[in-house]
């Protein structure tokens, strides 16, 4: 079973609460998980001078962005010269067509896949069940979550919310291994597995992470080696790459794959870099015979139009943000309702679904800021949030209860005397004793102690002169 139903990414609130109360194996997985991540990425960013390298890559994808057409032309010119076929999916419907042609074509049975966050945003592997293709995910974590029947929980490390002995359970249950096999006899009982499907697979599926436009190479980054495997051995190779991943040259993929792996888990660079220009060549032995590359636009060029969001395009999927998000680190992934998750899906969300689907995902943070600090392209993550933010208020999407608090609040201050007295009124109050028992402070109130008024109002102690 590949296709699930992503909840909803206007239900994070309630879906946030049920993680956060009934399911602390969750919190405490993702918790270590990320701090583990996060710790390696900061070993990683000390090493060099990773300011001048965010720097470039910021300046870098910012230029390829203000002339994506061009470059978007040129990548397809030179992959077509290389002797793939390139495929222009506006929407994710014509980029899954790509799929039902190559399926009736070659009577494709079994398809393998790499790790890939854009076949996710597709529903890939639905689409390929319904028809009739039995879709393997091939990368460990989503080989786990693929078992179980769920989505990816993050962008790097999809089953992360998952212990060791969750998936002792999972591989004693589904391959036969014993309850108490140490992690490498897990691995080595997946590794087995997968071979068969590799050897079996008729169509190889990947991402691409980036696209270098002068030589047409399609760039992907992986630790495990199943990605190779999966473009390589099958005769027909898919790699669905989203239109914002163009780089201009073959050069600039030396610095974006070291800092994206040092970005994503503190690796200097990833175990395995794969340059895909085309099918195998007369006088080479592996490859497949046929490379397709499907250019996804599905609500790219929507978000790029927009004076702010576009920044997000800039991103390179590293998940650096996820794994500092305080609010992400105690809810997980799935809570997010949809493929990307943290900081990063709460600007892409509303972009990319659409204002009124994706408000409520910008509200889902506490602002810190500690996102922007380690995004390796400085993508001004608390800005774009305010940024729709903004512009849900301006569509009349914020929350009723925050309106009318802004508009009391409003209406008072425009009032000295009124402000004066409900200031002190509030003052007064003895939020500790009642602020549970309020509905809409009762859920910060659970988690929080109210903070003790001081003696004195600002406005008395401003009467009286401070110091
Ligand atoms: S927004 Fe930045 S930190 Fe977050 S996943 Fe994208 S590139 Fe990485």
């Amino acid at each position: 079973m590949s296709g699930y139903d992503w909840p909803d990414p206007g239900g994070y609130r309630a879906a946030a609460a049920e993680t956060i109360r009934h399911h602390p194996a969750v919190r405490d997985a993702v918790g270590s998980a990320t701090r583990t991540f996060d710790a390696s990425r900061q070993a990683a960013y000390a090493a060099i001078d990773s300011d001048a390298w965010r720097d470039w890559a910021r300046d870098v994808k910012t230029h390829a962005l203000g002339r994506l057409d061009e470059y978007l032309l040129q990548a397809e010119r030179a992959l077509e010269s290389n002797g793939a076929v390139v495929h222009w999916a506006e929407t994710a419907g014509d980029a899954l067509a790509v799929l039902d042609e190559l399926v009736e074509r070659h009577g494709i049975e079994t398809a393998v896949k790499g790790k890939s966050m854009l076949s996710e945003e597709l529903q890939v592997n639905r689409h390929l069940e319904g028809l009739g293709v039995r879709p393997v995910e091939t990368d460990l974590g989503e080989y786990i979550i693929q078992l179980l029947g769920e989505p990816p929980s993050h962008i790097v490390g999809p089953a992360i919310h998952k212990s060791l002995d969750d998936c002792r359970e999972l591989f004693h249950r589904r391959l036969g291994t014993p309850l108490d096999a140490d992690p490498d006899r897990l691995a080595g009982a997946a590794r087995d597995a997968l071979r068969q499907e590799f050897l079996a697979a008729d169509l190889g599926i990947s991402g691409g992470n980036f696209l270098a436009a002068d030589t047409g190479t399609v760039a992907l980054i992986e630790n495990e080696g199943n990605i190779r495997l999966s473009t390589s051995l099958p005769r027909v190779h898919v790699a669905f790459v989203g239109i914002e991943k163009v780089v201009p040259r073959f050069g600039d993929l030396a610095g974006f794959l070291q800092l994206t792996a040092r970005a994503a888990t503190g690796q200097p660079i990833g175990n395995f870099v794969s340059l895909i220009q085309g099918p195998r060549r007369d006088d080479e032995t592996d490859g497949p015979d046929e490379v397709h590359v499907v250019l996804v636009d599905n609500g790219r060029t929507r978000l790029f139009d927009d004076d702010e969001a576009w920044e997000a395009l800039r991103c390179v999927r590293c998940g650096a943000c996820l794994n500092i998000c305080p609010v992400y680190r105690q809810t997980g992934g799935h809570a997010y309702g949809w493929t990307y998750s943290g900081p990063i899906g709460a600007i892409l969300a509303p972009g990319l679904l659409g204002l009124e689907e994706g408000i409520t995902l910008p509200h889902a943070s506490s602002l810190c800021g500690a996102c922007a600090d380690v995004c390796p392209v400085r993508i001004p993550i608390p800005e774009l949030l305010l940024h729709w933010r903004e512009k849900g208020v301006e569509a009349g999407l914020d929350p009723r209860a925050e309106r009318m608090g802004s508009s009391a609040y409003a209406a008072a201050a425009r009032r000295p005397r009124l402000f004066g007295v409900a200031a002190e009124a509030l003052r007064r109050t003895p939020w500790a004793a009642i602020g549970t028992s309020l509905p809409i402070l009762s859920g910060w109130m659970q988690e929080r102690a109210a903070p003790r008024p001081s003696p004195k109002s600002f406005r008395t102690l401003w009467k009286e002169g401070i110091e």
